[in-house]
């Protein structure tokens, strides 16, 4: 069986960042990229076949990294209210179904940011080996009793150090994650909550998790609360709303992820009322508008970003939120190849995945397909025309079959 052969490709996004590559012709090999050249002028045929998606553009497949599988994003009340009590049978169809719209915009991998009961962590271990979105998860994030954060996770038990509850712990996570703040007031602007640990109960935590071979992502809003969780030498920070120049030129420096989860806010004005007197929807604009000028400094910096969406949080759709997060890093400055960049390759380093990740020489030709040029991105993600699983047309989401001419 020949297993080489050679793509078209229109436009390609290697997930790099670097600029779009135009008329690239992709040579395939067991599964896996072994050149990258240039065609149009040149005679580049050989006697392998030759697919032809010259008027498409690829990219690396897409990872989600901050989603809560356990909950939808819908703004049904009810429908909210029951999936925050339901049981794992209850959830297990919610949690298929979410990873199937995710599939269907091309994204690969997703981090789960942690729910009550670690659902999403049992889905992972139940997960059919052929299906092909990665499930990393934190199981049951770790809070401090009575502050925020029952709905993704478990207090410390009293009397008892964080990181002795964790050790104490036998779920064998992908991360570990830890609430270090509440949640964003949406009618008081800035309000900063109290850090709900310390930087050395933090930093023994760190080091626990460090001994397991695990990382820790951190929830934290605010100056203080991101601080602590940067001084103690956790591995990425989760939301980070109002944190301040100073925690991201932190971050730059020690190569700390940040996952800004932007659209969350957009997603709240959206979906409250206006005349809910619990919200200010002027507040809410001010506080998305101040995370755009934190992420565009943060690209200044060169801080490390991953996208990450948030998913399951009010009107925070799975899968569709990938694109409008991705229109926010466009309207805070962000370039389309660095867009992608932290929606791909940022994410796939940031969850330890070697198969998705970079589409360069050596690497696996896993790769999304989308009709037109790279400016119909980030749009075009909701009308994929394919998905290419180790050089070859996947058939798990095609609107129109791919022409190959020999
Ligand atoms: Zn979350």
């Amino acid at each position: 069986m020949n297993t080489k052969h050679s793509i078209r490709v229109g436009w390609l996004l290697d997930g790099s960042g670097g600029p779009v590559r135009e008329k690239v012709l992709l040579h395939i090999e067991n599964g896996s990229i072994t050149g990258l050249d240039n065609y149009g002028g040149g005679d580049n045929s050989d006697s392998s076949s030759i697919t032809d998606l010259s008027h498409c553009t690829i990219l690396p497949p897409l990872v989600d990294s901050h989603v809560h599988l356990f909950m939808s994003g819908t703004t049904d009340p009810n429908m909210r209210e029951s999936q925050l009590t339901a049981g794992y049978d209850q959830i297990k169809p919610v949690i298929s179904r979410h990873l199937n719209y995710m599939l269907s915009y091309g994204v690969l991998a997703v981090r789960d940011g942690g729910d009550r009961g670690g659902f999403a962590l049992r889905y992972r271990d139940e997960l059919d080996k052929g299906f092909p979105v990665a499930i990393k998860s934190a199981g049951r994030a770790w809070r401090q009793k009575d502050r925020y954060g029952s709905l993704i996770g478990r207090h410390t038990e009293e009397n008892e150090s964080l990181a002795a509850s964790f050790e104490k712990d036998l779920e064998d996570v992908d991360w570990v994650k830890l609430v270090n703040s509440g949640l964003n007031s949406l009618n008081t602007y800035a309000k900063e909550t109290h850090h709900q640990f310390d930087r050395d109960e933090i930093s023994r935590l760190v080091l626990a998790a460090g001994k397991k071979g695990k990382k820790v992502m951190v929830h934290a809003n605010g100056h203080l609360p991101v601080r602590l969780a940067l001084e103690a030498g956790c591995h990425s920070i989760e939301h980070g709303f109002f944190m301040g120049r100073e925690n991201l030129q932190l971050m730059a420096e020690k190569g700390v992820v940040w996952v800004p989860t932007a659209y969350t806010m957009k997603a709240y004005m959206e979906n409250i009322d206006a005349k809910d007197g619990h919200v200010n929807h002027q507040v809410i604009n001010k506080t998305l508008e101040h995370q755009l000028d934190q992420m565009a400094l943060a690209r200044e910096l060169g801080v490390i970003l991953a996208l990450g969406t948030d998913a399951g949080s009010l009107g925070v759709l799975h899968g569709e939120s990938v694109v409008e997060e991705m229109k926010l890093f466009k309207k805070a400055g962000f370039t389309l190849p660095e867009i992608v960049q932290c929606a791909t390759s940022n994410g796939a380093q940031l969850l330890g995945l070697d198969t998705i990740g970079l589409l360069q020489v050596g690497r696996p030709a896993n790769f999304l397909v989308a009709r037109g040029m790279p400016a119909q991105l980030p749009r075009k993600l909701s009308y994929l025309e394919d998905i290419f699983l180790d050089g070859k047309s996947s058939g798990i989401y095609r609107k129109n079959p791919v022409k190959t001419v020999v």
